[in-house]
């Protein structure tokens, strides 16, 4: 048995390729799973940007480049952050990553010493707190309830800080709940920052993913101070549907950003030079598909958020961005006569053959996570099935 570094003792495996490794292996022995475990959109990568990566590919564009991404890439960045949220940033303040995880996993690696903590809003992405404990880090969680939205306030944050408080983890439109922080909210957050001179970690991933007359507002245009101690974390995976050419970047202060530039050189040399050359054209390129992809998922949330609602025992919040569902099941997993979510989640792929996510992973657990990044066809026949699950057990 060989002997690991301490530093991976706490690392729990994600919940999420768990739940999707059990649903593989059932269809693999022929039985037909839906799986609702999706963090990505169903859609391919849009034409002009795969045609965009194949022409940098004849061209030659095959070889390493700048570790922190390549200009034209930053300018690129740059001119978006600039359209989109009407912020200034010089190339010195951007790096571009491996996806925004790996930029994030890179920014903890730099930003933290050990036992320096780290607020965390529940519900929470599941690397948070690995990302945190990785870097030697505490995660100090607070919970934003449903009946809050799924959202935390500035007074909780308030809270929460002690003298060894760095950061907080703000991820506006969230997965898993879908809920948008308000300017006013992130006024009255970045004010508590301020106050306590913390910074802010702002992950807006999902940031084109926005329905209804919901708004995306990024924290760091509700005041200069708010701008420079926030890092922007963003990228291509979500907006563009390109999951798989791993790009995404943080915006912020320079020695930030030149410090995990500084890394980067040593751990990654660059993000895939491909990629890269894809991504541009992602952001410089009509972003008629980004606009189409948002329609889509919107339309299947109207459809569905209904017939998920109408399950017995299943109290559900109508997402505003981002493509999941958080129904709280504690009430349907106890009148179906099972122990746990977890259990209830088990039984829901057994025997109903969906996979679902169960919300433990994100410090929920009395939720599941729902993802509508599936056809129509298929949502509509995987809700039906816990539909009838729950009603044939109640
Ligand atoms: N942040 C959040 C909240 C996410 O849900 C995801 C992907 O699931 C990411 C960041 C990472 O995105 P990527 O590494 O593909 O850019």
């Amino acid at each position: 048995k060989p002997q690991l570094a301490n530093r991976v003792h706490t690392l729990t495996p994600s919940t999420t390729l768990a739940i999707t490794a059990k649903a593989k292996d059932l269809k693999e022995q022929g039985i037909d799973v839906i799986g609702l475990g999706a963090g990505e959109p169903d859609y391919n990568t849009p034409q002009n940007i795969l045609d965009a990566a194949l022409k940098s590919m004849n061209e030659g564009k095959t070889k390493y480049t700048p570790a922190g991404g390549l200009p034209a890439l930053k300018k690129a960045v740059i001119d978006k952050l600039q359209r989109d949220q009407e912020l200034s940033y010089e190339p010195s303040e951007i790096l571009v990553g491996i996806g925004a995880k790996h930029v994030l996993y890179t920014f903890f690696q730099v930003f933290l010493n050990e036992l320096d903590e780290v607020i965390i809003p529940i519900p929470y992405w599941v690397s948070y707190p690995e990302q945190v404990k990785l870097a030697g880090g505490v995660p100090v969680y607070i919970e934003g309830t449903a009946k809050q939205q799924y959202k935390i306030t500035a007074q909780q944050i308030k809270s929460a800080i002690t003298d060894k408080t760095r950061a907080i983890i703000l991820n506006s439109p969230s997965n898993p709940s879908g809920m948008i922080y308000s300017e006013t909210e992130l006024q009255e957050i970045a004010l508590v920052c301020k106050e306590a001179n913390i910074w802010i970690i702002s992950d807006e991933i999902y940031e084109k993913l926005i329905y209804g007359d919901a708004q995306h507002v990024s924290i760091a245009q509700v005041s200069d101070d708010a701008k420079e101690r926030t890092i922007i974390i963003n990228g291509v995976s979500k907006s563009h549907s390109m999951t798989g050419w791993r790009i995404g970047y943080a915006a912020g202060n320079k020695q930030i950003i030149k410090a995990m530039t500084d890394l980067a050189s040593h751990s990654t040399s660059n993000p895939a030079t491909t990629s890269q050359y894809a991504a541009i054209e992602a952001y410089t390129g009509t972003q008629d598909a980004v606009e189409e992809m948002r329609a889509a998922f919107e339309s299947r949330l109207e459809i569905i958020f209904p017939k998920v609602t109408a399950i017995p025992g299943f109290k559900v919040l109508k997402p505003q961005g981002a493509f999941y569902l958080l129904p709280d099941v504690s009430e349907a997993a106890r009148m179906t006569g099972y122990v746990s979510v977890d259990a209830f989640v088990e039984a829901i792929l057994t025997e109903a053959n969906v996979a679902v996510i169960p919300g433990s992973g994100f410090g929920a657990p009395s939720t599941i996570r729902l993802s509508y990044a599936t056809s129509l066809d298929l949502l509509e026949a995987a809700v039906a099935r816990i539909d009838s699950f729950v009603r044939s057990k109640w």
